[in-house]
This record gives structure tokens, sequence and C-alpha cells, in this order.
């Protein structure tokens, strides 16, 4: 089964990402969700630190794109704006310049409002990798990359895998006394990780490591609300994980309510999140690897990322 859907799955891959048939598909995904989620499909409070304010903004059938506000300034800078009607609703909420858009990845599923945005604020620049093909790229950005609007500091870092050109923001919290963000596009969830499609388990396995390194209390922010089941596949390959289990009956709290699950934190995803955690012995046994002798560490732990990456498309496509 597997075999035979693999190049099936490949040619549908690239119809999306290369053709116009990727955009029409998204136009009408955009459609669909704003008839069936009126008022989107979660409802997410801000969170503002000494006058920057962090807005998820619900959007698609299960995306996040997040506004980021110096409210000083009134200046705002949007991740990933996928819808950009809903988008600019909240921006004329709000009363802000839209100064700019930093873009995770090219799919439309992220970066398909940065043209329509663009065109409604003309100064508005748009960030991004080089590589990654990104609709309305004004500035290339790449590894450690360091942007400032207003009182926001970001820093970029590379984190191939998802796609060949996949980025990450961090907010810098330290001149507002605040923990730092990070806006983590399809690289890592809530418990969970983006789906390889362009890049080897090493490649994203150093994606994820770079996570990995940042502050426990960095609050994470991703694509998507995928909490609830990404914390039920957790619990297949680590059922003893208390962490988890806490955690999931917290989810199912607020996604009974339909409140957005983010932010977390890199400390908790540590905890639980299984991409986080190659170097499990708990989830080695539960796949069923072991490291074979004079094997390097990082080579293993490629493996059981490549293992656990498989069972989670099996399990689902998330
Ligand atoms: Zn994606």
């Amino acid at each position: 089964m597997a075999r035979t859907e693999k190049p099936l799955f490949r040619i549908a891959y690239t119809l999306y990402t290369r053709t116009r048939l990727g955009y029409m598909y998204y136009k009408r995904q955009m459609r669909k969700a704003r008839e069936q989620y009126p008022a989107g499909h979660s409802t997410s409070q801000p969170m503002e630190f000494n006058g920057i304010k962090i807005i998820p903004v619900s959007v698609l059938s299960d995306n996040y794109s997040y506004l980021v506000i110096d409210t000083d300034s009134s200046v705002a800078v949007v991740v990933d704006p996928a819808d950009p009607q809903t988008v600019q609703t909240v921006l004329e909420e709000e009363g802000v310049m839209l100064e700019a858009i930093l873009c995770t990845h090219k799919h439309w599923d992220h970066s398909g409002g940065n043209k329509a945005l663009k065109r409604l604020h003309s100064s508005c620049r748009v960030y991004g990798n080089a590589a990654d093909n990104i609709p309305g790229l004004t500035h290339p950005l790449s590894h450690k990359d360091s942007v400032t609007f207003g009182r926001m500091h970001f820093k970029a870092f590379f984190t191939p895998g998802h796609t060949v050109g996949h980025m990450i923001y961090l907010l810098d919290g330290r001149g507002v006394g605040a923990p730092s963000s990070l806006f983590s596009g399809d690289l890592v969830f809530l418990s969970g990780c983006g789906r390889m499609f362009e890049g080897s388990a090493t490649t994203m396995l150093s994606s994820l490591d770079t996570v990995g390194s940042l502050s426990d209390d960095t609050l994470l922010w991703p694509g998507h609300e995928y909490a609830e089941d990404n914390l039920l596949f957790a619990a297949e390959v680590e059922p003893r994980n208390a962490a988890r289990e806490n955690k999931y009956q917290w989810v199912l709290q607020q996604r009974g309510q339909k409140l957005c699950t983010s932010p977390s934190t890199i400390g908790e995803e540590k905890q639980y999140n299984p991409f986080l955690r190659s170097h499990s012995m708990e989830l080695h046994l539960a796949l069923g690897i072991q490291q074979v002798q004079d094997e390097d560490w990082t080579q293993f732990r490629a493996r059981v990322l490549e293992e656990l990456r498989k069972r989670k498309d099996v399990y689902n496509r998330r």
C-alpha cells in the first residue's frame, strides 16, 4: 500500500506546491473554512507583555496566523497571514500599521495572503528564506539574521525539513522583561512536528535541535491547532509519560470550548513532545529501535525520528 501511495502522493505534492492548482485548492479551502467557521475555528486570548501584544488569529480550518504589535508605536508584524481578509479585519480592529510579514514557508496555508496584504499595505516588507519560493518575498533572510520593528526584535532560524527553506522566528522578550516567543510554523506543534516533505530525518533533527536549544521558558506559537491529535499519538509511543497525560487533560478542556491551545513552552514540549525526545529510552522501546554498536548518537536519533514520523504519517497525516 505504502509503496503505491508514495509516487501518487509525490505528484499531488508537486501539483500543490508548483502549479496553479495548488493555489486554486487553497482558495477553495479558504472559502469553505470561512463558511464553516465564520468566527474562526478557535477562540484565542491575546497576550500582552509590557506593550508587546501577541494575537493568535484563527484562519482556514486549523491554521493560526499571529499578529505581533508594539502598542507604543502601533506597528504590527504578522506571521503567516494565510487568510488576508481575516488578518486585515484584526489589523483594522487594532488600528495598527502592518510593517512586515514574517513567512515561515511557502505552503499556501501559510503564505497565501502575502501578496494581497502587500497590495493593501504598500510599504509592508515580506521576509522569509529565498530557497522557499515565498509569494511576494522582498527581504530574504538567512540563519540567525535579526530584524527589528519598533521595540520588537526577531531572530530568524533556518530550519529546513518540512520544506527546503523553512524558517522560524524568535521574538526576543528580554527588552520588555518577558519570555521570548517562538513562531514555529510547521516545524514544531504542541506535541508534534511537521511532515518531512523536503528533507531527510537528519536535516529535520538538526532543525528540531535548534528548537530544543532555546530556553525552557520560551513560549511556543505553532502554525496549526493539532494539540489533541498530537497528544493522542504521543500516548501511543510514550504511554507512561505523566506530563503528556496532564497536558492532554488540559487540552481536552480547552478544546471542549474551542479555545486555542497556544502557547505552550519549550520546557513543556521537551517533556512530552515525542519529536523533541529522540533520546527517550521509552520511545526507543516503543518503536523497537536500538542504537547499534559504533552508531553515532546523532545518526541514531535521526533513525528514531524517521521511524517516529513514519508512524505518525500512518496514524494521521498532520
Ligand atoms: Zn506546511
